[in-house]
């Protein structure tokens, strides 16, 4: 691939150069590995985050610990920052707006409001006329009748905003226990899904820039347990047609939105067909097999978008699999680092996190070997030995 002079764009003064320094809101595994990326390319970062042992905030310049909503620190972010950008969607939108006074954001306001709340998410997807679960919108318990009715049983009840790795989300069987699941969500904006019978699950992490330009990583194929994923596998099982299309889908969302900056794009493959899950404005968990599988990986990718620098080339150098490591593996003494580490094709990444909760991502590990099949199997292995 040839080298592209670097743009500089009208009004910015991109491209920002190492030496600078860049902001992150949020200070968890995303934001390490970002921050550890820029650190890499010779940035200086800062982190926004309210926790003082956070797992960027260990591996940054500066830990500013401060709620994201908190007028001082935003202001001394932007003021210090070349550019600032998002490891979450649930920051305040009006938190990237107020720092946006002061310097280049990347992802916009606009873009993290719409996925950060999945009523909207779906809502604009739809008229857009991007294809996803049947679901409905429900604001009372009146809709979630109607939408029962609608949709039938089983559905998904899923609260429209803070709800993670399938956290806030219940599966109705009834009427009744819908209204019940309602009522313990508190009553609060809730999305009903049509539960759909699930072929597989795939994802696609895409990077794009000020002028629009778009580099897609390989599409990932996703397994999860108990709405946590488990492993990615790359490049994903599906037929050439479905990783084409979801492909050409994600880049089209990012082209709706205007989008700059990494995002990902999760898709059902159901009935025989890809429908749209969520969008995350942001790098993704299924696209941690790029740290070690690609050219460039989807957190130096979010450190060039952010910085206005071209775009890496997003080649995949070897099959891989991804296995996301939980604080339940401590529950009986801890993980057996010594068997997952005696094997020289498999990467360990450990996020820094000290307490080790069921369900809390503690880490990851990827498996690469030019044999896919044999990558699997490794993977599979290391997975029940850990
Ligand atoms: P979410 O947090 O919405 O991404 O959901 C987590 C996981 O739950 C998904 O990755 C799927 O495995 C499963 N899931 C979510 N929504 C549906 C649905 N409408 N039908 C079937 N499975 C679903």
């Amino acid at each position: 691939m040839s080298a592209k002079p670097l743009p500089i764009l009208a009004g910015a003064k991109l491209p920002i150069l190492p030496g600078a320094t860049l902001g992150i809101l949020g200070g968890g595994q995303l934001g390490r590995l970002f921050t550890l990326a820029a650190r890499t390319m010779g940035y200086k970062v800062m982190v926004l985050d309210p926790d003082a042992a956070s797992p960027a905030g260990q591996m940054a310049d500066v830990h500013l610990q401060a709620d994201y909503a908190d007028h001082a620190a935003l202001k001394q972010l932007g003021e210090a920052c070349a550019a600032v950008t998002t490891e979450f969607e649930n920051v305040p939108a009006a938190s990237l707006i107020e720092l946006a006074a002061h310097c280049r954001v990347c992802p916009g306001a606009d873009a993290v409001a719409i996925a950060q709340d999945r009523s909207h998410e779906k809502s604009w997807l739809a008229d857009h006329g991007f294809a996803t679960a049947p679901f409905a919108l429900i604001e009372s318990e009146g809709d979630l009748d109607a939408a029962l009715a609608d949709i039938g049983t089983p559905a998904l009840l899923k609260v429209s905003r803070f709800g993670y790795d399938g956290k806030g989300q219940a599966r109705v069987d009834t009427l009744h226990q819908g209204r019940a699941t309602f009522h313990e969500f508190g009553g609060q904006p809730c999305v009903l899904e049509g539960f759909v019978k699930l072929e597989c699950e795939v994802s696609v992490v895409l990077a794009r820039n000020d002028a629009g330009e778009c580099m897609l990583f390989p599409v990932a194929e996703n397994r999860h347990v108990n709405g946590i994923l488990d492993v990615s596998i790359v490049p994903a099982r599906v037929p050439d047609r479905f990783a084409r299309e979801a492909c050409d889908t994600a880049r089209a969302v990012a082209d709706r939105l205007g989008y700059v900056g990494v995002m990902a794009v999760e898709f059902f493959v159901a009935d025989g067909r890809l429908m749209i899950n969520e969008i995350a404005p942001r790098p993704h968990n299924s696209g941690h097999y790029t740290l070690d599988a690609c050219v460039t990986d989807q957190f130096e990718q979010q450190v060039r978008t952010l910085a206005g620098l071209p775009l890496g080339d997003t080649r995949l150098l070897s099959p891989a699999v991804m296995v996301n490591i939980l604080g339940d593996r401590w529950q009986n003494g801890g993980p057996h680092w010594d068997i997952l580490l005696s094997h020289p094709q498999i990467k360990l990444h450990l996020y820094g996190k000290e307490a080790a909760r069921a369900g809390r991502k503690m880490g990851h590990f990827n498996v690469l070997d030019a044999d896919p099949v044999a990558a699997f199997r490794l993977a599979e292995q290391m997975r029940d030995a850990l």
